[in-house]
């Protein structure tokens, strides 16, 4: 049997589990609380989605060039970034509980929402491979909330998920307030790639929240030096706290 269709059966036992468990014990809204929904409607029409042109690295709103201005100076491994709505509200919520509560159920909707967003790109790739945590968080946590949305994902889209690509030495720290220089050494050394799994394959990338983006760069910048062919950059959420004041962005519907 092959990798997809046995990653395929597995998930698909994975669900039923979950349907046995809702049923068992119900599920809340994490935006509302009713009772019964793993998001409910109302909520997920309330999410603000990152709509209309968007900067290819970082999802910021552009009309003329489709790379932003901050993101003309820097240099990005990855091909592109999608994400699919801005951290607040349900979708924040629904983050907070797959990170620290260690809601397994709510990956599923979350998973559903990102496979929505892959097919609307014209996005090629062989492999999806989640951005891991440090051992020590890891440990802290007892899992990553990256996986646990990747790996889902993967086999919705009928794609071999290969959690081992990448192993994270250390933390990223924001890179604000650095310049270039510093900002590079930043990035460097944070993740080791493994070859084996990432040579010639073109990979989507896959975190749950863009803050700066340099995890992302970090992750996808190893993976090209280990000689991935491409890497995508996909996250669930992406924070607006940097750069932008929501009321005056034109591409977005709340
Ligand atoms: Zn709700
Ligand atoms: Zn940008």
């Amino acid at each position: 049997m092959d990798e997809i269709r046995a990653q395929k059966i597995i998930n698909d036992i994975h669900n039923g589990f979950w349907q046995v468990m809702d049923w068992v014990f119900p599920p809340t809204c994490p935006g509302c609380g009713i009772e019964g929904e793993l998001i409910c409607e109302e909520c997920e029409s309330k999410i603000v989605r990152l709509v209309g042109r968007q900067c290819k690295y970082c999802g910021l709103s552009v009309t003329g060039s489709d790379i932003c201005g901050r993101c003309r100076d820097e240099n990005h491994s990855y091909e592109a970034y999608r994400g699919y709505g801005y951290y607040t509200g349900v979708l924040r919520q629904a983050i907070l509980r797959l990170k620290y509560q260690n809601d397994i159920g709510i990956a599923r909707i979350l998973a559903s929402y990102l496979e929505t967003l892959v097919v609307s790109n014209d996005w090629n790739f062989d492999i999806v491979v989640p951005v891991p945590l440090s051992a020590k968080k890891l440990e802290e946590r007892g899992y990553n909330q990256a996986s646990r949305l990747a790996k889902p994902l993967a086999a919705l889209l009928g794609k071999v998920y290969k959690p081992d690509a990448l192993v994270r030495l250390r933390e990223v720290s924001s890179q604000v307030g650095l310049n270039k220089a510093a900002r590079l050494e930043n990035v460097k050394d944070a993740f080791r790639g493994n070859p084996k799994i990432a040579k010639g394959k073109s990979i989507l990338l896959v975190d749950d929240v863009f803050t700066t983006g340099a995890t992302l760069e970090s992750a996808a910048s190893e993976l090209m030096m280990v000689g991935a062919r491409k890497v995508y950059a996909l996250t669930l959420a992406k924070s607006y706290k940097i750069k932008m004041n929501i009321e005056q962005s034109p591409n977005i519907v709340v």
